[in-house]
């Protein structure tokens, strides 16, 4: 099926009930409101003359114009990109230029970001044009922009203008254009997270991704009455796939905590509006099992969700199991390319399989590990991990060479990262092949030493990697955020270390920070703590 004939059905099905909460701006929809908004909205794209195939933009933090924007935009086939709310000047001009977007949706501002003004530097022409007749020497191909609110801003639409100017006859023309489309199409162009590098831009057809929501509420159990906290960004698959598309495909409420993530505001989200399940990446958990009022939330209400994006530690697990009152809750691995979840754990798994593995193979998908040569290892030795199957993307957008390199010939996407499988399927993931450190002739795994860091009680977030090494070649580094209030010294680190480790799994460097890199999506950059590490040690 296509979006808008998944969202359909659960429009008939469910449309009194509650869709989606947002509690920044205090706005609540059922799936009849939220159909109508997007109806509306698509009206007035076709009324700015976009066609199925267009790229549009969206820039913006989790707001409701986001969620109308992603069903709004499939309702008539465009190709909506999302761009990274943190995202500044050269780095806009690359994604829009990149996938060539016709039109922008783009919030005022976020936080310190003022994206109107960035935009005003990068189309100086904007100021002079007519509203949707753009001619921008650095942004070619861009000819719309549609800013959020009501306010006016020369040379751009406003969200509420674009709502109006559909009127009847393109109301007429939507549901034909909606019956033309076809679930192979491409939908989204999204954004990987950038924690390796510089993010690719994978290709998602409605098909892709309608299913892989489908299968990952449905491992949890999902019906019409749960309801979903997500205070994970909307522009990643995480939320946009798992979280407004999965909440879709079930009927269930969707309940956003603010514009971008905040622990505090997430257990009063779940709180206040009794939510069943809340997703996150284990920094967000993290964060949330360590405030200091955690336990004035009542989160009695909670009973799964999924952690996701990296490596869990089983301790933060354990804890979310225990101290968040998810005795179901999950581990989903995917990757953007895979629209995303290609392992997960299910609620009726035993609880240690629940815990320290990310579970077995979604329905539908493949699987095999192979070593450096590409033949598949036995069972319970570990390689590189390979997918297969309907969640893999079409490609990166304009880029075959890269496309080439991740996805061969037999259609097996090469994820990039290690695992094991053992005999019952279940899957350990034991790192990226990127963050694997070979020190004196010896492959570490940075993620083992992690998880036996995460037991030590003054720590809260560990992350171990390798620096360059004249006599080693590469030495193992560990940056720690202690838990709050507390304080230690490296020798107290190394000696809890010593014995408990093998002598060259022991970091040589230890520092201890306030917080560490992070994507927007809240996932540690360990290339950018290498960066900084490696210039320390000059
Ligand atoms: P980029 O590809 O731009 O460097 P990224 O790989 O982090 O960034 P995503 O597509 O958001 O971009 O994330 C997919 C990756 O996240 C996986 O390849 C894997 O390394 C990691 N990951 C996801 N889920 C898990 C998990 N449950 N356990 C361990 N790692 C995970
Ligand atoms: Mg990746």
């Amino acid at each position: 099926v296509t979006i808008p004939q998944m969202f359909a059905e659960t429009v008939s099905r469910f449309g009194p009930r509650e869709a989606a909460v947002f509690r920044a701006s205090n706005r609540r929809f059922t799936y009849y409101e939220l159909d109508r908004e997007i109806d509306r909205l698509a009206s007035g794209l076709l009324a700015l003359g976009l066609e199925k195939g267009d790229r549009i933009g969206i820039w913006s933090p989790n707001r409701p114009e986001w969620l109308i924007t992603q069903f709004a935009t499939a309702r008539i086939g465009l190709i909506m990109v999302n761009i990274n709310p943190a995202y500044r000047l050269s780095e806009v001009e690359y994604a829009l230029n990149k996938v060539g977007c016709k039109a922008l949706i783009a919030a005022d501002r976020f936080r310190k970001s003022d994206y109107l003004g960035m935009l005003a530097t990068l189309a100086p022409e904007l100021a002079a044009c007519r509203p949707g007749a753009l001619r921008a020497e650095r942004l070619p191909a861009l000819r719309s922009v549609v800013r959020l609110g009501s306010e006016k801003t020369p040379g751009m639409f406003n969200f509420e203008e674009v709502c109006e100017i559909g009127g009847p006859a393109q109301q007429m023309r939507l549901d034909t254009v909606t019956r033309a489309l076809d679930p192979d199409d491409p939908i989204n162009i999204q954004f990987t997270s950038g924690t390796t590098g510089s993010p690719k831009g994978a290709t998602l057809t409605h098909y892709n991704i309608v299913n892989n929501a489908w299968f990952t509420v449905r491992t949890m159990g999902f019906s019409e009455s749960d309801r979903l906290c997500i205070p994970v960004p909307l522009y990643h698959c995480f939320g946009m796939v798992l979280g407004t598309l999965g909440c879709v495909t079930a009927g269930a409420s969707m309940v956003f905590p603010g514009e971008a993530f905040d622990a505090g505001e997430t257990l009063a989200a779940v709180s206040a509006e009794r939510c069943t399940a809340v997703y996150g990446v284990p920094t967000m958990f993290i964060a949330m099992l360590d405030q200091p009022d955690f336990r004035s939330h009542d989160v009695s209400s909670l009973r799964t969700g999924i952690m996701a994006g990296a490596p869990c530690p089983v301790e933060v697990m354990r804890r979310v199991v225990r101290d968040m009152h998810m005795p179901e809750v999950t581990i989903g691995y995917g990757m953007t390319e895979t629209s995303p979840i290609s392992f997960q754990s299910a609620i009726d798994d035993g609880l240690e399989e629940r815990v320290s593995t990310v579970g077995r193979i979604h329905p539908h998908v493949e699987v095999k590990i192979v070593d450096e040569t590409g033949a598949i290892v036995d069972v319970g030795v570990g390689g590189e991990l390979c997918t297969r199957g309907y969640s893999v993307m079409r490609g990166y957008w304009s880029d075959e060479e890269r496309t080439r390199e991740a996805i061969d010939v037999g259609g097996w996407m090469h994820t990039g990262d290690l695992a094991e499988i053992d005999a019952r399927g279940y899957c350990s993931i034991v790192g990226r092949v990127k963050d694997m450190v070979i020190r004196g002739g010896e492959n570490i795994y940075p993620r083992e030493i992690e998880e036996f860091l995460y037991r030590h009680p003054k720590i809260a977030e560990v992350q171990v990697f390798g620096v360059p090494d004249e006599k080693y070649g590469e030495e193992l580094a560990v940056w720690i955020v202690l838990q709050p209030g507390e304080s230690a010294g490296e020798d107290e680190i190394r000696d809890y270390c010593k014995g408990a480790i093998a002598h060259y799994k022991v970091p040589r460097y230890i520092r201890f920070k306030d917080a560490l890199p992070m994507t927007v999506t809240g996932k540690p950059q360990k290339f950018l703590m290498r960066e900084e590490m490696a210039e320390e040690l000059q």
